[in-house]
């Protein structure tokens, strides 16, 4: 059996009265690039917002101020350098128990406080660790560091701070490197949205995951073709990740 494809999923959301919630991260940036202009041209040309998951430690003003005329991009905490510290062998992780806790946790506050400076209100606080993996026991720290959510892949599970996942990986890492063929990303957001609108709460967000820095033409292409079909349909809306925090937490950092 063909699985519905993402049009019918959400053609039958809509004709049921009901909505898909889709946001979008972009990881590593660092500093103002031709690759990055693309990106947030394609953000602007579109009006689907999108969060930059920043590496605090190497970034510097020239990312600030580019941004600073980029209304629909914001800004999230992308651990501090993206060195990995797990030994050969295990998956890569900054953010791992290879080092103290306190250790990784000032580091995470010091990312925290200079994307502040640099981004103010473009800055939402929420974490993306790198590789998209945390050690478990630093989760309850989180929140007295200032960060109000967290943003790793896959289903989002509770936990001692909120989860806003991303569930749709452009990238195929592990085998040609390039962006992924369309019809299978289509085809598992659509699998996902399905499965996002049973959950009794209320669709869980949606999050698409991209990486601009590395994309071929492949992976640019499929940003046009998701926002062709997604942007004016009525069974989901795009929202940007500041909309998706607890609505209790959203006061500015101190
Ligand atoms: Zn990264």
């Amino acid at each position: 059996m063909t699985a519905p494809t993402l049009r019918k999923t959400l053609d039958d959301l809509a004709n049921r009265g009901q909505q898909a919630v889709l946001w979008w991260r972009d990881d590593d940036a660092v500093q103002p690039t031709p690759d990055l202009d693309r990106l947030l041209a394609t953000s602007a040309r579109w009006q689907v917002p999108v969060t930059l998951a920043v590496i605090p430690e190497p970034t510097g003003p020239a990312l600030a101020e580019r941004l600073a005329h980029s209304p629909a991009a914001n800004v999230a905490v992308h651990g501090w350098n993206h060195r990995n510290h797990a030994p050969a062998g295990e998956k890569k992780q900054e953010l791992g128990s290879h080092r103290p806790q306190v250790q990784v946790l000032a580091e995470l506050a010091a990312g925290l406080a200079r994307l502040h400076a640099l981004h103010g209100a473009h800055l939402v606080p929420v974490l993306v660790p790198p590789w998209n993996r945390i050690a478990p026991a630093l989760l309850p720290a989180l929140a007295r560091c200032g960060f109000q959510a967290l943003s790793v892949f896959g289903p989002a599970r509770p936990g001692p701070i909120p989860a806003i996942n991303t569930h749709v990986d452009l990238m195929d890492w592990h085998g040609t490197r390039g962006g992924r063929a369309t019809d299978d990303l289509l085809a598992e957001l659509a699998k996902a949205i399905a499965a996002s609108v049973q959950v009794a709460t209320g669709p869980e967000p949606l999050g698409i995951l991209s990486h601009h820095l590395v994309h071929d033409a492949r992976a640019w292409h499929f940003l046009d073709v998701l926002f062709d079909l997604t942007r004016d349909h009525p069974g989901c809306r795009w929202v940007g990740l500041p909309d998706l925090l607890p609505p209790s937490d959203r006061a500015l950092i101190p």
